[in-house]
């Protein structure tokens, strides 16, 4: 059971990352997704960041809301 439901965000690059599903490059000032949750004084730790084609494909988990 999950506390703070998690999301993902739109957020752009400030350094240089890797898609944690394809592993492809985002690079700085690209879009990308990044896992967060409801709960501004609470950080994801290690969040997962999703390029926007693994972000679009995956569908179920992404619009998953409760
Ligand atoms: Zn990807």
């Amino acid at each position: 059971m999950t506390k703070y439901p998690k999301y993902w965000k739109e957020v752009k690059a400030r350094k240089f990352r890797y898609c944690s599903r394809c592993g492809a490059e985002i690079r700085v000032g690209e879009y990308y997704w990044r896992e967060s949750v409801e709960d501004r004084f609470l950080h994801v730790i290690n969040p997962k960041n999703l390029c926007p084609e693994c972000h679009s494909g995956q569908g179920n988990d992404a619009e998953k809301k409760t």
